[in-house]
């Protein structure tokens, strides 16, 4: 009995482990978004002509106050970010949630990469600031528990660690949408945690 008690807290340290790659909540502090989200703005803009030389500055809102009734042609417009192709340079606002400084930041780099604004809806190029990124969603939504993992592939035909899956947030409550991928094949889900459970739901 007396070897017992050390051993298992031996196995439960184990089992309490982060992985190399486990997901972290992300960070509040915006130089350290910066450092986090760069990477995923720079992969979404191959040949740019200012990669590896964007500079980011970070807390800016006197300089985009100054110039938002310029570039949004309204006294009372407000900029969560602006950027200068011609010198690689960009301009962040603060207080923005982990998600929009992500997204504003792959938008910036964006317009680096010499790309003009668009009216597509959910376009990470939309100039009325209705933009999205999956990358970024994925970066700052934690992952499936094991458990809505495992119902979720019990839903797919096998083979089914075939199947990729990507989850984002839902636009309410604790339900969140999912998408297994193989090849062409795809299926859209919403799982919700329930208390100990977890519901998995067919969308198509
Ligand atoms: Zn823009």
């Amino acid at each position: 009995v007396r070897f017992i008690a050390p051993l298992l807290t031996v196995i439960l340290l184990a089992l309490a482990a982060p992985s190399a790659h486990a997901w972290a909540p992300p960070p509040t502090d915006d130089a350290a978004r910066l450092a986090q989200y760069l990477p995923i703005a720079r992969a979404a803009w191959g040949g740019s002509p200012c990669a590896g030389r964007e500079v980011v500055h970070l807390q800016s809102d006197a300089a985009l106050m100054s110039q938002a009734p310029g570039l949004t042609g309204s006294s009372s417009g407000v900029l969560d970010g602006m950027a200068a192709p011609s010198t690689c340079e960009v301009w962040m606002s603060s207080g923005l949630s982990a998600l929009t400084f992500c997204q504003v930041l792959v938008h910036e780099i964006g317009h680096l990469a010499g790309h003009l604004h668009n009216a597509a809806s959910g376009d990470i190029m939309n100039g009325e600031g209705d933009i999205r990124w999956p990358a970024c969603a994925r970066a700052v939504t934690p992952p499936l528990t094991l458990l809505a993992m495992h119902e979720l592939r019990s839903e797919l035909p096998a083979p089914r660690a075939s199947w990729r899956i990507s989850c984002l947030p839902a636009a309410r409550g604790s339900a969140r949408r999912c998408v297994a991928r193989r090849g062409d094949a795809i299926r859209r889900f919403t799982v919700t945690r329930l208390r100990g459970a977890v519901s998995v739901v067919p969308e198509d």
